[in-house]
């Protein structure tokens, strides 16, 4: 059975949302098919999209599966719907938000998935903690690291994140 290797995001800014993120990576675990190899730090954000809103948790967890990328995405829609997903406004708030961000050097443009993830290399909230798992990890498409797409970003005079915690 071949493996593959997979990060994903978490983000959320609606109820417990530290208490949705252990759920939910307990619940990936606990999956046959997936095994979660590591957590990068938690990140305190501030919200994209419409005004208002709460700020947000984000993080990223590594995985190793054997799920094809469409099953993983399923399983990550269900997990995020019996966390009370509820998909109003674009970018409107939520409980939990599950993005593959990659999956092996991957690159993909459907109707229904597009990896790597299409906006990651232009959020701090995304590669900050990808930095903390591996900030040599290379975009295929872009062919930069990690932390050159990070450093991008900030040298756009954009405020670094707070240190992230442990969860
Ligand atoms: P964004 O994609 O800008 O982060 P979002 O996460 O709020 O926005 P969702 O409502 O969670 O958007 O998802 C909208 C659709 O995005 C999903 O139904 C899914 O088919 C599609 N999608 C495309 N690529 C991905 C990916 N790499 N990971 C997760 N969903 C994806
Ligand atoms: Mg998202
Ligand atoms: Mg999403």
């Amino acid at each position: 059975m071949g493996m593959s290797h997979a990060y994903i995001a978490l983000g959320g800014n609606l109820g417990d949302v530290l208490t949705t993120f252990v759920k939910a990576r307990k619940e990936l675990h606990a999956l046959p098919s997936i095994r979660v190899s590591a957590s990068s730090l938690l990140y305190c954000t501030a919200p994209l999209g419409p005004d208002g809103q709460a700020d947000y948790l984000n993080t990223v967890v590594a995985i190793e599966t054997s799920m094809t990328p469409l099953a993983l995405l399923e399983i990550l829609q269900g997990i995020e719907n019996r966390a009370g997903r509820v998909r109003a406004e674009r970018w409107g708030p939520r409980t939990l938000d599950l993005d593959i961000i990659s999956f092996n050097d991957m690159q993909l443009e459907s109707d229904v998935l597009t990896l790597p993830h299409a906006h990651m290399h232009r959020r701090q909230f995304v590669l900050r903690p990808l930095c903390d798992l591996d900030a040599n990890w290379q975009h295929p498409r872009l062919r930069k690291s990690a932390r050159a797409l990070l450093n991008e970003i900030l040298q756009g005079n954009e405020k670094p994140l707070a240190e992230g915690d442990a969860w």
